[in-house]
């Protein structure tokens, strides 16, 4: 169908040693995949119930809910479908339901796989004013429910939001969301792991990343990332012609330019 070309089926190349911290949430993603694409689906039958169904992340902008959603499904070997609720709203307009309808038909085509829907808030948001978000949603429902009644399908479903308030409530009914993950801001010991993740490259031997995890309380994985493509671009401004190395000083020349944005009103927010 010609409304989905641009829904690449990929294996993502992210892998879990590119996912600083959030043990838990990757533990608790791994096991949503394994129990979806469990082969012993009979086991389910037999107990009467079907296998858990999808997941939700949760928690502030770039905290690593896109990165862990594309780790899990690296890791288990599935195909993974990616979506953005608004694109799906504005890209396909008048055509969103057939839309949704063949993005899980060509799901379940390259099954076992996962479908991440990024920012679901935009499609389950504004229920109940006709408008064509219902009629999207209507149709994700009954798909989900597609999914959840024929256990021997294994496609998984990840939804991410920062708006977790704004979800409609009968995605979480049993059966369709059944699992909701929380990610939040790096602890100390994971902003370490995602600054090496991102220094993995650069020149920056004489950077002491453990006192620059300390001084980076509240900042998020995307902001981590930007504070060391800054410092690199901080020291190609010093020296064009010469920059090998990125050094301590252009550090902190990037920690005064990059700051965090994560409100403390934000994250009281998902408590
Ligand atoms: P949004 O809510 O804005 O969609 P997100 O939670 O999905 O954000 P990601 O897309 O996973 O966030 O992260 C954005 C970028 O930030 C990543 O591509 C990566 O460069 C960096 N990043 C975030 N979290 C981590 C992490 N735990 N380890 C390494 N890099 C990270």
């Amino acid at each position: 169908p010609s409304a989905l070309r641009d829904v690449s089926v990929e294996t993502p190349r992210v892998n879990w040693e590119d996912v600083g911290g959030n043990e838990e949430a990757k533990l608790r993603l791994k096991e949503a995949v394994r129990w979806a694409v469990a082969t012993n689906s009979q086991q389910f039958e037999d107990l009467g119930i079907s296998p858990p169904a999808g997941v939700l992340l949760f928690g502030p902008p770039g905290c690593s809910k896109t990165l862990l959603a594309q780790a899990v499904a690296t890791e288990a070997k599935v195909n993974f479908l990616s979506v953005k609720g608004p694109e799906l709203l504005s890209k396909y307009v008048g055509d969103s339901e057939k839309a949704v309808r063949s993005i899980f038909r060509r799901a379940r085509s390259v099954a076992p796989s996962v479908i991440f829907f990024d920012e679901v808030d935009a499609l389950a948001g504004s229920r109940g004013r006709g408008g064509p978000e219902d009629r999207v949603l209507a149709q994700l429902l009954v798909e989900m429910d597609g999914i959840a009644a024929d256990s021997k399908t294994s496609v998984v479903i990840m939804c991410a939001t920062n708006r977790p308030d704004m979800i409609d409530q009968a995605l979480l009914r049993p059966g369709r969301i059944d699992s909701l993950v929380y990610v939040g801001l790096p602890d100390l010991d994971a902003r370490s792991q995602i600054l090496r993740i991102h220094m993995r490259t650069q020149p920056c031997a004489r950077v002491n990343v453990a006192s620059l995890a300390e001084r980076m309380e509240g900042y998020s994985g995307a902001e981590i990332a930007a504070l060391v493509r800054e410092a690199a671009l901080v020291a190609m401004e010093e020296d064009v012609a010469n920059a090998r190395e990125v050094l301590p000083h252009h550090y902190e020349t990037a920690l005064a330019r990059v700051k965090p944005r994560t409100s403390t009103q934000q994250i009281e927010f998902y408590d």
